[in-house]
């Protein structure tokens, strides 16, 4: 067994992790990332959809071989199918995750990240003021002390349990997923689609993002306790059977999203959470990709100045968990307390609140109108504007 040292081991291989890599490396420490699987980016479970402001805070994507196609549109359905127009412009882009993370794998090696995949975090103890990494990888086991670890393991994460921190999920905050990647299919290419509905996915919505012309990844998520005792694969199943019946199906994939606000603790000494291990998720949305990011970020931004500090105790980390909380996590635990509210309201309830937003120019439909002129139509909703500013 051998045994290495450095300032920091990022555990996990996404966004959160790989971002954290690159910029603790550019800080000058000595990183080390792990990854489980034998490739960055894949397998892809993913939608794959990012917002142009926040990507292009990390990354520029003019020109980039993991683009796979750039949004203008944002269109929602209602229930009933009623389309709603709600953005328009520079929107966003449709990842190739298979390429995108790689990317951004060789900017963190660039700055002297060591990056090592098939190679799994199997138990961390703490040694003094230091963190024992045992990794499981292709030559069999070794360890490592890290000053920090920036525990970037995703959904399913294990690290921050280890280290003593509640990454639990309620059941009713994980919605389940399932994607195909769907070929022969007529739609706007440079539009989203998000369609909301019970009888559609029953806690969360279908989406359609394009990755070219007649080609995108077709998924849903459903909260299972609302689903019937019917998995969300069923639920895909019916949805392409009704909207694209035409469909070919090339690719299948599914995944957790927590739709849950921010852990409590993202600190403890020596560890920082980050990404979706930490639930840094848009409730609403689901989307991550850029949250993990901007974790990701702060994370090594904090860890490089306490390493300077020559203090890495959880009172000294505390910084990462309030920045986050201001930057992003305050936000979500609004989105999420609106969630919880618009989740009572009934299928009609939303088909009549489209026929309400499309009475606004779409050009003039800014989520401050389309908020006003809800309220106005329907004051059942004034209840749920209370709880989103509380
Ligand atoms: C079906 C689906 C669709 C989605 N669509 C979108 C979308 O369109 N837009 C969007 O913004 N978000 C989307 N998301 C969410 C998004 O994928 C995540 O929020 C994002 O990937 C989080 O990044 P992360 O780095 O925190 O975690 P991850 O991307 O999950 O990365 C964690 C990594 O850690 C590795 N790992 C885990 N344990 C260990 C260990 N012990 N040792 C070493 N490595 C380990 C894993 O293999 C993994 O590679 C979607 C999620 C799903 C499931």
């Amino acid at each position: 067994m051998t045994l290495e040292r450095a300032d920091v081991v990022v555990v996990g291989g996404g966004p959160a992790g790989l971002i954290a890599a690159r910029e603790a490396a550019t800080a000058g420490l000595d990183v080390v990332l792990v990854e489980r699987d034998r490739a960055i980016g894949a397998p892809v479970r993913c939608g794959e959809g990012v917002g142009s402001r926040g990507l292009s805070e990390f990354i520029a994507p003019e020109g980039a071989s993991w683009v796979a196609r750039r949004i203008t549109r944002v269109i929602f359905w209602a229930p009933d199918g009623t389309e709603v127009r709600v953005a328009e412009g520079d929107v966003g882009y449709i990842l190739d995750r298979s390429r995108f993370e790689p990317a951004l794998a060789a900017e963190a090696g660039r700055a002297g990240a060591d990056i090592r995949v098939r190679t799994e975090a199997v138990a961390l103890a703490r040694q003094g003021d230091r963190w024992r990494v045992s990794l499981r990888g292709p030559h069999g086991g070794s360890d490592i002390d890290a000053r920090i670890v920036i525990a970037a393991d995703g959904v399913e994460a294990l690290v921050a349990r280890w280290a003593g921190l509640d990454t639990r999920v309620p059941a009713r905050d994980m919605e389940s997923c399932a994607q195909y990647v769907v070929s022969n299919i007529a739609f706007d290419p440079d539009a989203i689609y998000l369609h909301f509905g019970h009888r559609v996915a029953p806690g969360g919505y279908a989406w359609i993002f394009p990755k070219d012309v007649g080609v995108a990844n077709v998924g849903l998520g459903i909260v299972a306790l609302r689903a019937g005792g019917r998995h969300a694969r069923a639920w895909l199943d019916d949805y392409m059977a009704r909207y694209f019946p035409q469909g070919i199906t090339t690719g299948y994939t599914v995944g957790g999203v927590i739709v849950h606000p921010t852990i409590k603790q993202t600190v403890t000494d020596g560890l920082l959470v980050c990404g979706d291990a930490a639930h840094m998720v848009n409730p609403l949305s689901g989307g991550g990709i850029v949250n993990a990011m901007k974790a990701g970020r702060l994370a090594a931004r904090v860890s490089a100045q306490a390493i300077a500090a020559g203090d890495t105790s959880a009172a000294r980390l505390q910084t990462y968990h309030d920045e986050w909380m201001r930057m992003l996590g305050d936000d979500h635990l609004r989105y999420y307390r609106l969630k919880e509210a618009i989740s009572k309201f009934d299928d009609a309830f939303f088909d009549d609140l489209a026929r309400t937003v499309n009475e606004i120019p779409t050009q003039r439909r800014t989520l401050g109108r389309i908020f006003a002129s809800a309220l106005v139509h329907h004051p059942t909703l004034v209840p749920v504007a209370a709880r989103f500013f509380v």
